[in-house]
């Protein structure tokens, strides 16, 4: 499974990668980014309650 974040609904609040640092990161736009990597079983847990947690529903992991 992959991390994907969808920069048009993205408001850049920055939850995402306080949740789950191993996945995502800010980009110089401001807006969130995924890693173009398979997730590590370990790090599922906290990349789908990033997903949940967006206030945008702006992450998908699938
Ligand atoms: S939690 Fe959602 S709105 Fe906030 S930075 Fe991440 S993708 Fe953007």
């Amino acid at each position: 499974m992959k991390g994907h974040v969808d920069k048009d609904l993205c408001i850049g609040c920055g939850l995402c990668p306080d949740i789950c640092p191993e996945i995502f990161r800010m980009d110089d736009d401001g807006k969130a980014i995924a890693a173009d990597e398979e997730i590590p079983d370990d790090v599922l847990d906290s990349a789908k309650d990033a997903e949940s947690q967006c206030p945008v529903e702006a992450i998908k992991i699938e």
